[in-house]
């Protein structure tokens, strides 16, 4: 594997700084630096930015409106997106439902859904997960049962992601319960979210925030129109989208850019208080993490060079999602650490208040760690527990 960028890679990559450096909005790092939650406004303000400068999927192909990227130049792109603090992509309808429709879907399904995903002008969200089908989502019971040119549908989809502020839910909903395989039967189908029938619920999670919702359908008319693909593979299309996104999930460059910020924090001396490069248990457990890191990354780029020859990520993509999830967690806890007493209270008010003068608010050394700290608890459980990839990793690499 070579891992020498060219020329042009390196050109790419000061053009992409450069876009950083001079188009992120400001007040949206301001947030960011204080691990604020963004708003719905942000989040479509700082994409139309990117979008406006043709880069509204990076992940896309150029005849659907995305760069047409090599995968060094995604890779490039996240790396210098997580070292200006700027947010990911909303992943629900670029790089979930977008490539599903593009490469699944019909070219009236096509030109319907693809341009407001670029701008995003229409906010998805994922319906997956439903109480009692989390791991063992083929056990799930939402029903979309043919009634002439429609599907009625009714049930409940569970832990939706920013679904209060979504217009359409893509999801996987069984429209046939006489199988032999509870896999089969499953059918992807896109669901318009304003219209009678369907109510959102908040979940609020340990850090206190609104990020996940329940969403439940009651007889919700959906026209035929909106299946993608062939009724009763839902599973395949959605078994493609999940490897993708837990390749995603291992935040490798965001990884780097908190571990840098660690290191740049313990260097500092804080109110006269002597900097945490003294204490070489602490110092050791950040090089360990460093360590852990670059290999990963390494891991990482093969995965890059084996997609970049044609190849779909296979279950290293499981490898990646475990190593990486639990490396950020580790990374969220010395931050913890490093924070001491100031990672304590929990008053979300706090946030903006008490330390906004200090020097310290942006490096990482107030109460922001806890709500990452918390906040990131997620991320071994989601896009499937580490548990289950743990399993697949049996499975399909062990052969177990
Ligand atoms: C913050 C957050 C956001 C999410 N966002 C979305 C979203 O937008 N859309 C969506 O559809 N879903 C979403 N999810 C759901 C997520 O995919 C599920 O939580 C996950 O798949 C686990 O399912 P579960 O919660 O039902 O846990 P369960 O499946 O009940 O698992 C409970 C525990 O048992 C373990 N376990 C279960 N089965 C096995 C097994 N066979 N072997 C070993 N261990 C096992 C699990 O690892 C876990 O530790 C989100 C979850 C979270 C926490």
């Amino acid at each position: 594997m070579n891992v020498t960028f060219t020329e042009e890679e390196l050109a790419f990559r000061r053009e992409v700084r450069t876009f950083f450096e001079t188009e992120f909005p400001q007040d949206i790092l301001q947030k960011q630096n204080r691990a604020i939650p963004l708003t719905r406004d942000d989040m479509v303000r700082w994409h139309k930015v990117a979008y406006e400068r043709g880069w509204g999927a990076p992940n896309w192909p150029k005849e659907y409106g995305g760069t047409g990227w090599s995968p060094v130049q995604k890779y490039i792109f996240a790396d210098e997106q997580a070292r200006a603090n700027a947010p990911g992509y909303l992943s629900f309808g670029v790089s979930m439902v977008g490539p599903i429709i593009y490469t699944f879907g019909n070219e009236e399904q096509k030109q319907r859904f693809l341009p407001d995903i670029l701008k995003l002008d229409t906010w998805w969200c994922q319906g997956y997960s439903e109480p009692g089908a989390g791991s063992d989502l083929a056990s799930l019971k939402m029903r979309a049962d043919r009634h002439g040119d429609h599907y009625l549908v009714n049930g409940t989809k569970t832990w939706t992601t920013l679904g209060q502020y979504a217009d359409w839910i893509f999801c996987l909903a069984r429209t046939n319960s006489d199988v032999a395989r509870r896999q089969e039967g499953i059918s992807f189908i896109l669901i318009d979210m304003n219209q009678p029938g369907v109510s959102v619920t908040p979940i609020i999670l340990l850090d206190g925030e609104h990020e996940v919702n329940e969403v439940h359908f009651e007889d919700v008319k959906v026209p035929l129109e909106n299946l993608v693909g062939e009724e009763g593979k839902g599973w395949t299309y959605g078994k493609v989208l999940l490897q993708h996104e837990r390749t995603g999930i291992a935040g490798v460059a965001v990884s780097k850019f908190q571990l840098s910020r660690l290191r740049a924090l313990s260097e500092r001396s804080i109110r006269g208080a002597a900097p945490l490069t003294g204490n070489s248990t602490f110092m050791r457990k950040i090089a360990a993490a460093e360590v852990e890191l670059k290999a990963l990354e390494y891991t990482e780029l093969r995965t890059l060079a084996s997609v970049a020859s044609g190849k779909a990520p296979g279950p290293e993509s499981s490898i990646l999602k475990i190593a990486g999830t639990e490396l950020r967690q580790q990374i969220d806890a010395l931050y913890l650490e490093a924070s001491g007493y100031y990672a304590l209270p929990y008053v979300r008010e706090q946030y903006s208040v008490d330390f906004a003068d200090d020097e310290r608010v942006g490096e990482g050394l107030d109460t922001n760690s806890s709500m990452v700290y918390f906040n990131d608890r997620k991320v071994s459980i989601f896009g499937g527990s580490n548990e289950i990839q743990k399993n697949i990793i049996a499975k399909h690499v062990l052969g177990l």
